[in-house]
């Protein structure tokens, strides 16, 4: 027997108007409907074509139908896509090992989301204060302005950034915001904070923050961190959500940073956009139990299937290499349209294949601005805030691609620039 699915539908019968009818409207979405993809290529439902530097923001890190991933979905759909945790699941079991076998990571929790991630990653920041940090009632968690974590409730807080949080108040307690790449901003807020049956517990930070303009950590920040971390009891919590699985050049971001936190996050790549995401954990992974925390599809065994075929496909393939080489000639070629127009922008910056392109504060061009011109020839961006590009292509971009994006890319803003 067959049924009709989807792909029978005729793609020009896609109508947005119907589309924005039924859908709830929470995303300023581009006018653009993307129908089907091909390695770093895509083509929308009316037959253009794209060069994606997006990647489903900073997901699809082996870009689209790769043989692999297919071949894995395709085999796991067939034999069994989903259990419950009230059993054992190998393919769960596999994919921990893998990321214990390539990380500081003793233990893993699965869930679907680098929100959810960040949430568990909270939740057991907190079970530590109480049950290992002196019955500590009422634990702080610093994070950085300008970062990114989520939008479930807690993550937007963690999120030290107002516009997420306007008009969801009342805000989860326990929150408290530092200003990136400070060292002297933590030491304070550590001593401010020690009073009675509060402290801090841990400081929650990206290796590097995306969202918040693509801002790589400073060593020497994050070297310090680390040591005021083991000298008070305090956990150091990476969200690699975006810049984990292999996009910052090495597998983990905090490889680039010289430091190992005892608590990290992944998701977006993690499943090369099969939903999935993970937090990783040593030392005080006991702090959970059985009934403490749980996500009915966490670590289902198709997602789990997935995840592993990208990271054994990323080290088999020798990805990394390939992250590190075509991000240094994209930054090289980034750099001197910076040369060539500093009226425009301030700099580049980046590490692998997450890189931003900063433009100047005191003109009216936003990101948004030259990511919907860019659209037009046919290379996708996305903006990371108002003023910064952000380029993060499958982690498999080839020298041609790199070298066909930023041709395009200059041609844009050769016309912007008139
Ligand atoms: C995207 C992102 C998140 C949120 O992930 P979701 O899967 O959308 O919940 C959290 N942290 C960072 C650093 C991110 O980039």
């Amino acid at each position: 027997m067959s049924y009709p699915t989807l792909l029978d539908t005729p793609i020009q019968a896609f109508d947005r108007t119907e589309f924005d009818t039924y859908v709830m409207n929470t995303y300023g979405r581009f006018p653009i409907a993307i129908e089907k993809g091909q390695g770093c290529r895509l083509w929308d439902t009316e037959g253009r074509e794209y060069l994606d530097f997006v990647a489903g923001i900073a997901t699809c890190t082996l870009g689209h139908a790769h043989p692999a991933l297919i071949e894995t979905v395709q085999q796991q759909i067939q034999k069994l896509h989903h259990v419950s945790n009230l059993y054992y699941i190998p393919e769960q079991g596999a994919l921990a090992k893998w990321i214990v076998d390539h990380s500081c990571a003793d233990r893993v929790f699965f869930c679907n989301s680098g929100a959810e991630a960040n949430e568990a990653a909270i939740k057991l920041v907190r079970k530590y204060a109480h049950t290992v940090l002196d019955f500590l009632e009422k634990p702080v968690i610093l994070t950085a302005k300008a970062s990114f974590h989520g939008r479930t409730l807690a993550t937007i807080t963690a999120t030290g950034q107002p516009k997420y949080q306007q008009d969801f108040e009342p805000l989860m307690p326990g929150f408290v915001y530092v200003p990136y790449n400070d060292i002297k901003a933590v030491e304070n807020a550590i001593a401010d904070l020690d009073e009675g049956n509060s402290r801090v517990a841990a400081i929650m930070l990206e290796p590097l923050q995306g969202e918040g303009g693509v801002r790589p950590g400073d060593l020497d920040y994050f070297l310090r961190l680390r040591k005021i971390c083991d000298e008070n009891s305090i956990l150091l919590v990476f969200d690699e959500v975006q810049v984990g699985v292999g996009r910052s050049g090495k597998l983990w971001g905090y490889e680039n940073l010289g430091v190992e936190p005892d608590i990290f996050t992944s998701a977006k790549g993690l499943a090369g956009g099969i939903p999935i995401g993970a937090m990783m954990c040593k030392k005080f992974c006991d702090v959970f139990t059985p009934g403490t925390h749980a996500s009915t599809f966490g670590g289902n065994p198709f997602a789990s299937a997935a995840a592993l075929t990208v990271l054994q496909t990323i080290e088999k393939e020798n990805i990394l290499q390939n992250v590190q080489a075509r991000g240094e000639q994209l930054r090289t070629r980034l750099r001197a349209i910076v040369s060539q127009y500093p009226n425009l922008f301030t700099e580049v910056r980046g590490w692998g294949l997450i890189n931003g392109l900063e433009l100047q504060e005191n003109i009216q061009l936003t990101s948004p601005d030259i990511v919907k011109a860019a659209m037009e020839e046919g290379l996708l961006l996305a903006p990371a805030g108002p003023k910064v590009l952000r380029f993060v292509p499958p982690l498999i971009v080839s020298e041609n691609e790199v070298e066909e994006a930023v041709d395009i890319l200059g041609k844009v803003i050769a016309n912007i620039n008139q």
